[in-house]
């Protein structure tokens, strides 16, 4: 009889060739106990944090906490349902009214997860007869509310207007209806979307526009608002999805939008109306954090320059960094064979980091992915990088990439 384990052969013998490369398994790092936003402890010693995606240091806010334990203590720990059924608390409603005022729209939805966020309005947007068009190097969450919804999938290159532009003209459906969808910061690489340059496709074609704020909400724009308050096109965004997991340090997802019918969409929207709503201890934190970042703008210009300080460090080093600076940057390795060991040295030397392997990176060649955080000191992030230049010596990893403008 056939094995329900028989297709996981080929994943068992990749995964025993990273541990065999590097003696721990990269997809198993456990934080024994996070000691401030920036030091964990893994592997019994303390370890800088710069793999996580807590941009401005807010998982660990005094006032996130205090909150959380107020509401748990007034409101209990969980809801128990669904938003559509018993899920559905005043604190729901509104953090729903704080977000949709935070990005001056009309309403917006709060869903579980930022996953489902994007699962959810994908979904729920794009029927058969309609076309969705993505950026090619779509975050899983997006790829995944494609498949969930019945719509006809076009990709188009990555962060590329005038290809998404062809490829609408080539539908040649021009009643169609078309929902495009880009990301502000791309999670592996730091690379930021030209966002106004799609704004420009969308009105020329009459599409809709989706984007998804994950890594951008609290990390670009005057107020934070993302890549589209940055680029000065919010007008012309018809959803921004985003996430509370990064910036805000919680967990949780949203959509905010102009249009009325997200009203009828909450009816419609599995991953929303299946799944049980957030406890009030986490809406209760997500408010407390969203108020501390409006009140601290200076948390993200020290982002900004702490990315700038690691990145300029990179380059000096000779690593092969993300051209772009923005919180997540990214350094490229030749080779799988060179990127296990140098990401196991830095551990071991006290440093945490994504390790990012092919298939799953942009143009087959492995990452290191680093984030950057408010919170860092300078003291950090030089530590940091003498730690990679003593890792990649370590690993014989050439330190000569050439510099790239920034
Ligand atoms: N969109 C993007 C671009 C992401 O990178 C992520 C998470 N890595 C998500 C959505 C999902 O967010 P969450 O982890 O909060 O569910």
């Amino acid at each position: 009889m056939a094995s329900l384990f028989s297709k996981y052969e080929g994943l068992a013998g990749s995964l025993s060739a990273v541990v065999a490369a590097g003696g721990r398994n990269p997809f198993a790092v456990v934080i024994e106990k996070p000691l401030s936003s920036t030091v964990g402890v893994i592997e019994g010693r303390e370890t800088l944090l710069f793999g996580t995606n807590n941009y401005l240091g807010l998982s660990q806010s005094e006032h996130a906490i205090k909150a959380a334990q107020a509401a748990a203590a007034a409101c209990g720990v969980g809801t128990t349902g669904s938003r559509i059924a018993n899920g559905t608390q005043s604190l729901h409603r509104q953090l729903e009214r704080k977000i949709a005022d935070f990005f001056r729209r009309r309403d917006a939805m709060v869903f579980s997860t930022g996953y489902q966020a994007n699962l959810g309005m994908i979904s729920a947007l794009a029927g058969k007869d309609d076309y969705l068009l993505l950026d090619a190097d779509s975050h899983a969450s997006i790829y995944d509310g494609s498949r969930l919804s019945a719509a006809q999938v076009i990709r188009f290159r990555h962060n590329d207007p005038d290809d998404l532009y062809k490829r609408i003209k080539r539908l040649d459906a021009p009643d169609a209806a078309k929902l495009v969808v880009v990301e502000g910061i791309y999670s592996m690489t730091g690379n930021v979307a030209p966002v106004a340059e799609f704004a420009a496709v969308k009105k020329e074609t009459g599409a809709y526009l989706l984007v998804d704020e994950a890594h951008s909400f609290g990390v670009l724009g005057e107020h934070g608002r993302g890549s589209a308050e940055a680029e000065g096109v919010e007008a012309d965004v018809d959803f921004i999805v985003g996430t509370f997991s990064k910036s805000l340090g919680t967990v949780g997802g949203y959509c905010v939008s102009d249009h009325p019918e997200l009203e009828l969409v909450r009816l419609n929207c599995r991953p929303y109306m299946f799944t049980a709503s957030l406890p009030p201890e986490v809406i209760a934190a997500t408010s407390a954090a969203l108020d501390e970042m409006q009140a601290h703008p200076e948390l993200r210009t020290r982002l900004m320059e702490n990315a700038a300080r690691l990145h300029a460090g990179f380059v000096r080093l000779g690593l092969n960094a993300s051209q772009r600076v923005s919180p997540v940057i990214a350094v490229t390795l030749e080779t799988v064979e060179q990127a296990i060991p140098m990401w196991n040295r830095l551990l071991e030397l006290g440093v945490y980091v994504n390790l990012s392997l092919p298939p799953a990176t942009p143009d087959s060649r492995p990452l290191l992915r680093c984030s950057v955080m408010a919170t860092h000191t300078a003291a950090q992030i030089d530590q940091a990088l003498e730690i990679f230049r003593q890792a990649a010596e370590d690993c014989n990893v050439p330190l000569s990439a050439k510099e790239t403008a920034v």
